[in-house]
């Protein structure tokens, strides 16, 4: 199919201006043009499309409430984060009353990177006046994603395993786990051994270096190919990291702000309360805010370095105005238990695509942040799952020729994910799942 004028034309300036490798949806289709959106619809000048993908306009795209304040806080001030405003005050004692009492202390900040950065720089900083052995020592999970910058890109094997020599960028203060994934990884199955065998891992690391700095993890691993934390892992885990004086990091970036369902924020599901917790994405609806929770006493050693802490950007009132307006959103409109109750009715018509065809190998996840993994067609004899990124992106371009915006991931591509606004309905949930029936009945393979 022809790529639309307008498309062309925006692709070419984008990588002749903003460099070759700035990521792109849909770039060898030459892009995705949208100028508009309303809840679980973008739309451009190829039409309407169903937002199946953006988490992070968790509350639906242009929610007029978050406009409205959007707009209203940008006509009073927009201005630096050292003078005080009653808005921000207000917002951070909201915000942290989503989280566990001992998370009690916020910092402000602009983007999912910057607060992966700022938690390490915290948990380094810990880890150090705790004597702890290795406090510069990360521990990270394999095809992690926590971020764009120097000191993130080093925590997140999922980018620096696309260097052609993967193997020079691994740092050495960086401990790597496999991917706890209990369907393809090294450990497979249901039930607590499964965690047990994957926490060994983290063990092994503690003790063998003598104690790291900081264990990060996501909650449902997002670019891993939507993988759930099997049952045990991070309660044995942290307590490993924190025996030898590190702090545990949960990476809420994708996955907090209700899209888990059950709970605000995914670790909740697992019966563990992370030292530190960095969010993004969805806080904003879209508008730069981003943040870290953490403990007071982390907070205060932190502060005791002398070092005094300032954020240009970070906290000012327009970002808060907007932050407070999401939570009253998802607070109001229910998002969080729609997000559990369309998230279980999509999970289940997932489910049932299995009796379709056994290339859907796996479905998984929980709330709306859900995926499939597509696998090939058993081999004779064999139970071993093989990928099938090849149907995968056939299915995804599929959806996109029928208005529907979906994307694929994982370290082999072919994790289909699915994480829409929060005010997916079973409506939306149906067009979905027929849509990709239809794709895997045409599909040529
Ligand atoms: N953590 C996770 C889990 C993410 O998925 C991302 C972004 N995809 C980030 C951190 C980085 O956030 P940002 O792009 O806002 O810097």
């Amino acid at each position: 199919e022809k790529v639309p004028k307008l498309n062309k034309e925006l692709i070419d300036s984008h990588l002749q201006n903003q460099g070759p490798n700035v990521s792109v949806f849909y770039k060898e289709e030459g892009g995705f043009v949208a100028t508009s959106g309303n809840s679980c619809v973008m739309s451009g000048p190829e039409g309407d499309f169903l937002d199946c993908a953006n988490n992070v306009a968790g509350v639906g795209h242009s929610h007029p409430k978050v406009v409205e304040a959007g707009v209203k806080e940008l006509q009073n001030i927009q201005t630096n984060g050292r003078f005080l405003h009653p808005i921000r005050e207000r917002y951070v004692k909201k915000l942290l009353a989503t989280l566990p009492p001992s998370l009690d202390v916020l910092y402000l900040v602009n983007s999912g990177s910057e607060a992966n950065d700022l938690a390490l720089r915290m948990a380094k900083q810990y880890a150090s006046m705790k004597s702890c052995r290795n406090p510069d020592d990360v521990i990270c999970l394999d095809a992690a994603y926590h971020g764009h910058t120097q000191s993130i890109v080093d925590i997140s094997p999922y980018k620096w395993r696309q260097c052609t020599d993967g193997k020079e960028y691994h740092k050495s203060h960086v401990h790597i786990c496999s991917v706890p994934d209990s369907y393809r990884g090294p450990y497979t199955g249901e039930g607590p051994e499964v965690g047990r065998a994957y926490a060994q891992e983290v063990s092994d690391i503690v003790d063998a270096v003598g104690g790291v700095g900081a264990f990060i993890h996501e909650s449902i691993m997002g670019c891993g190919g939507q993988i759930v934390m099997p049952e045990g892992y991070l309660p044995a885990a942290y307590e490993k990291v924190r025996s030898a004086g590190g702090l545990c990091i949960a990476d809420e970036v994708q996955t907090g702000f209700g899209r888990s369902g059950s709970s605000f924020w995914a670790f909740e599901k697992y019966g563990v309360v992370p030292d530190i917790v960095s969010m993004g994405k969805p806080m904003g609806n879209g508008y730069p805010i981003a943040g870290v929770a953490v403990r007071r006493e982390v907070a205060e050693a932190f502060a005791s370095s002398g070092i005094e802490y300032f954020n240009t950007f970070g906290g000012n009132s327009v970002a808060c105005a907007i932050g407070e307006a999401v939570l009253d959103a998802i607070e109001e409109d229910g998002l969080q238990e729609n997000a559990l109750i369309v998230g279980d009715y999509l999970k289940d018509r997932m489910t049932s695509l299995k009796s379709l065809t056994p290339m859907v190998g796996d479905v998984r996840g929980f709330g709306l942040f859900l995926g499939i993994e597509f696998i090939q067609p058993p081999a004779l004899g064999s139970n071993e799952p093989i990928p099938h990124p090849d149907l995968t992106k056939f299915v995804v371009d599929y959806l996109k020729h029928n208005r529907i915006i979906t994307s694929r991931d994982g370290p082999d591509g072919n994790v289909l994910k699915i994480k829409p606004p929060l005010t997916f309905t079973k409506e939306n949930a149906d067009t979905l799942i027929n849509c990709i029936e239809s794709a895997i009945k045409n599909a040529p393979l």
